[in-house]
């Protein structure tokens, strides 16, 4: 299984109640390779919620503890955020996934960019608390600004190969 940022698929769990679904990705989302996943709702934030951003630092300093994930009204949602990413791991080990297709930008999912912390639409570079986290497993992360079709299809074979690895393993048992 390839695991995707749920928003990217359609689902209206952005913070503002709207999703990011991309054409892309909805064009093979019958083959039923794509887990769904979001570590805000998994950490049982509302939708919708008041946004989010990480104060001085990238999802990696959050780990390190030298940065927290605040929302506009000045709640510290550290905890939540972590509890998320930690959440979408189990299911990425679960279904031993190796690929994570994740919103770019996002405090939890950003692969390349997130914003600065000051609610002022301004970028840095560095990745969200999830997507840092996955990283740390392992996981190879493409944001949806990466992927071309080319480039979707040979990940989804990757994964239809490694399903039929594993299928086979299981038979000879
Ligand atoms: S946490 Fe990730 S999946 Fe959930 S809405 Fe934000 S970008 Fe989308």
């Amino acid at each position: 299984m390839i695991l995707v940022s749920a928003c990217l698929l359609g689902h209206k769990v952005r913070y503002d109640g709207g999703e990011n679904g991309q054409a892309l990705l909805l064009r093979y989302v019958a083959r039923g390779q794509f887990l769904p996943v979001c570590p805000e709702s998994a950490a049982k934030l509302p939708v919708p919620r008041p946004p989010v951003e990480i104060q001085a630092g990238t999802g990696a300093d959050v780990w390190a503890g030298r940065a927290v994930v605040r929302d506009a009204e000045g709640v510290d949602r550290t905890a939540a955020f972590q509890y998320g990413a930690e959440s979408i791991l189990s299911l990425a080990e679960k279904y031993q996934a190796q690929v994570a297709i994740l919103k770019e930008n996002s405090p939890s999912c950003g692969v390349h960019q997130i914003y600065d912390g000051t609610f002022c639409r301004r970028k840095i570079d560095g990745q969200g608390v999830a997507a840092a986290r996955l990283a740390k497993e392992g996981l190879r992360l493409y944001s949806e600004k990466d992927l071309t079709e080319e480039m979707l299809l040979a990940l989804l074979a990757e994964d239809q190969a490694a399903e039929e690895g594993q299928s086979s393993r299981r038979g000879a048992r």
